[in-house]
């Protein structure tokens, strides 16, 4: 780790690391010099192979499984990250999960599951990060929005509400936290290439990539370049902000 690198004596959790999105954030975070604690839903391989794949950026990172929306396993987990590190720099609020369904056909269950990751497990992590980051009285927290929390999409209408909320919590957050010297901001993605769009049918994505200005779908390391910013003292008078990351498919 070159000695200036922009994160260097950070701790940075990523919910939802195992893959996609949180992955490239941790990778890039680790590679701007930030430990990081890595998270999937559950113990698993994939989360020790992630953790193992870490040791090129340097030592001393993490894997903590839980899920984000288990109020009891987020405090357990915020209370291991204070025992083994003693603080918390940087929260990339990350992991989160997609079900379509037309409004005709939405069922509580997809609501409750959608809810449960999305909206309440953002909460309560920003909340425990927040507790601890307050001990410093510095920090960042970066939420995942998407671009249908901010113009909708049909068939996408819980998982939109859950992503507008999340501007919603970071607008608030944002203001509440500041005086305590910590930022809190959200990014919304457009289409990103990860196993979250892998459903689509080849013809849907080269219609929805038609209307991308850049002309492609994004990749994680598109967005996670962005995340990095934020949680970095570049982005020291950023807060507040929700960011498209989206190629111009918002336009
Ligand atoms: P992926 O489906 O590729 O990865 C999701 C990650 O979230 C996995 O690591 C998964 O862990 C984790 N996860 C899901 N539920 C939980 C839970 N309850 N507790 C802990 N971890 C959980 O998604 P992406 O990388 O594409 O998306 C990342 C974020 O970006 C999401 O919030 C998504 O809504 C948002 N986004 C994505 C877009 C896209 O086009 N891809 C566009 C706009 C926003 P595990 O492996 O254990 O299941």
């Amino acid at each position: 780790m070159p000695a200036d690198a922009a994160l260097a004596g950070r701790v940075a959790l990523v919910t939802g690391s195992t893959r996609g999105i949180g992955w490239a954030t941790a990778q890039r975070l680790a590679a701007a010099g930030a430990t990081i604690v890595l998270n999937g839903r559950t113990e698993s391989e994939a989360l020790q192979a992630r953790l193992a794949a870490l040791a090129s950026h340097g030592g001393g990172h993490a894997a903590l499984a839980f899920d984000v929306g288990d109020a009891a396993a987020v405090s357990a987990a915020y209370r291991k990250i204070a025992t083994d590190f003693g603080r918390l720099d940087v929260l990339v609020n990350n992991a989160g999960i997609l079900g379509d369904a037309l409004l005709g056909m939405v069922l509580p269950e997809l609501i409750d599951a959608t809810i449960a990751t999305n909206l309440r497990g953002a909460i309560l992590n920003l909340q425990a990060a927040g507790r601890l980051m307050l001990r410093r009285r510095a920090g960042s927290i970066v939420n995942l929005s998407s671009i249908v929390g901010r113009f909708g999409n049909p068939g996408q209408a819980v998982y939109s509400a859950s992503k507008a909320a999340l501007i919603g919590l970071t607008l608030s957050a944002a203001k509440e936290l500041g005086p305590s010297g910590i930022r809190v901001n959200a990014v919304a993605p457009g289409l990103i290439d990860t196993d979250m769009i892998r459903h689509l049918q080849p013809d849907t994505r080269a219609r929805l990539e038609r209307g991308i200005a850049l002309g492609r779908a994004g990749t994680a390391e598109d967005v996670a370049d962005v995340i990095v910013f934020l949680a970095s003292d570049a982005a020291r008078y950023v807060s507040g902000q929700v960011i498209g990351v989206d190629g111009g498919m918002s336009l």
